[in-house]
């Protein structure tokens, strides 16, 4: 395990031991170790995780010349300030019972390693690491990991009843890893999915889009819709919703997932363009109707979608940019492009160019997922996608801060102040994109006088 025993945060570990107490590498950090051992993809590597049988107030004291905060005290957990990151140090613990299916009623520091393993979620996540690299792993976290297996510790059924927020656990690490859930553990996400509902909407959330940035995001909802429909019922809405309409092969929710899996992203966009091309025909079932040909259509849809991804983002209590962001994308997903240079220059005015930029991959993506996808559209986008390239890396002039002239321009050239200095820079800068005015300064100021 030499890529967690060789990193410099060992020194926690080696400060403990020689004060005289246990100290392991625990939890996601052993996981992504040993899946980089056997060179398996391995997503973005976590903080690191340590597990002591020292008490918090121990801890503290052996750690005394550094900077720790009591993270969750209560939990025996105090988080170490090192150089190079934060580390986490937890007692060994073993929660009691559970009454609310969120919290332990009381949990005890007296544990072993092996109980506190025990206690964890998945048996990928139980394995306990040393200073000299040896593996704890009393529940077959190795033989998971080899077999790409989601695996309850002990019985999946009463794990998620302790704690719901393990059935998102579950969805996203098999998201996330690639790997698939074990029939046990993958029965359980269905006969206990009403224990989402008692979890807090901001940690439902929070795993949801991680599960959406996961390469098997699509397979995940494809199998679990039903799970996530418990506290998402508008997703699970799509399922199975057919469209009768020549364009479409797939019903909505197929279609939407292959929307999201082709979709292409940044690591800045992911978390919010993967579900925006997910949601952005969520307001089909909601607007359909058929003509005399028997032919499907969903007019308005986009103004639905953003209704309703505008329910979900509130109800999820979605922080205000990703909400804004999905709302409109899902909003302006059927935004008619031409490639002409000025159209694109206003849009990009007035939604702004990265917006426009999201808009046209899911405009790609939704093409291609239709599962007709025509050739000709594609190339028209692709098209449009080079415009707005060229426009920004030629600096064009498309904003109001682009313009070569201020409002204190416009008043020196006899315009009053007040809302008539807008009007006028407003005019100036669509003559500016539409090519009758250079952004030119003296040209610009000619043309007011
Ligand atoms: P990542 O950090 O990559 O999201 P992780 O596995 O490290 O994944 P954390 O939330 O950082 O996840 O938790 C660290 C460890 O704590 C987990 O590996 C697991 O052993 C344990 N754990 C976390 N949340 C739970 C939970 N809800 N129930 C049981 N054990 C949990
Ligand atoms: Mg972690």
């Amino acid at each position: 395990m030499d890529t967690l025993t060789s990193r410099s945060e060992k020194i926690i570990l080696e400060k403990l031991n020689s004060a005289g107490y246990e100290a392991f590498f625990a939890g996601g950090c052993v996981r992504d170790a040993v899946m980089q051992k056997l060179n398996m993809y391995v997503p973005a590597a976590g903080d690191i995780d340590v597990t002591t049988n020292a008490l918090p107030q121990e801890t503290e004291r052996v750690f005394e010349d550094c900077q720790v905060i009591e993270t969750g005290i209560k939990h025996g957990t105090v988080t170490v300030v090192l150089p190079e990151g934060n580390v986490e140090i937890t007692t060994y613990r073993s929660d009691g019972s559970y009454s609310d299916n969120r919290h332990p009623d009381k949990v005890s520091f007296l544990a072993s390693l092996e109980e506190d393993l025990a206690r964890r979620d998945f048996t990928i996540n139980a394995m306990a690491c040393s200073l000299d690299g040896g593996i704890t792993d009393p529940f077959g976290g190795m033989r998971d990991i080899r077999s790409r297996v989601i695996r309850a510790v002990g019985e999946p059924e009463r794990r998620f009843e302790e704690d719901g927020l393990r059935i998102m656990r579950a969805l996203r690490f098999a998201a996330v890893l690639d790997f698939e859930i074990e029939p046990e553990t993958a029965r359980a996400l269905f006969t206990k999915k009403h224990l989402l509902k008692s979890i807090s909407v901001e940690r439902v959330f929070t795993e949801f889009r991680k599960l959406l940035t996961g390469r098997n995001a699509g397979n995940v909802i494809r199998r679990y819709v039903d799970v996530l429909g418990e506290v998402m019922p508008e997703l699970a809405a799509m399922k199975g919703f057919e469209q009768h309409n020549p364009y479409h092969r797939y019903d909505v929710l197929e279609h939407c997932i292959r929307a999201m899996e082709v979709v292409r992203t940044t690591p800045e966009n992911i978390g919010y363009l993967k579900m925006a091309s997910l949601f952005h025909d969520i307001g089909k079932p909601q607007t359909y109707s058929v003509d005399d040909n028997g032919i499907g259509h969903f007019y308005s849809h986009p103004a639905m979608s953003e209704v309703i991804v505008n329910n979900i983002m509130k109800r999820f209590r979605a922080d205000n940019f990703t909400a804004r962001r999905v709302g409109t994308l899902v909003k302006r997903h059927d935004l008619i492009f031409e490639k002409d240079e000025c159209l694109l220059k206003r849009w990009m005015n007035r939604l702004g160019s990265d917006v426009l930029a999201e808009i046209l991959e899911i405009k790609l993506a939704d093409n291609f997922a239709t599962g007709n996808m025509s050739p000709e559209l594609s190339q028209k986008f692709c098209d449009i996608r080079e415009l707005l390239q060229d426009i920004l890396a030629q600096q064009q002039c498309f904003t109001l801060k682009d313009l070569a002239v201020d409002g204190n321009d416009v008043i020196a050239c006899g315009v009053a102040p007040g809302p008539d200095v807008g009007k006028a820079l407003g005019q100036l800068l669509m003559k500016v994109i539409d090519g009758e005015l250079p952004n030119d300064r003296e040209a610009l100021i000619k043309s007011l006088s």
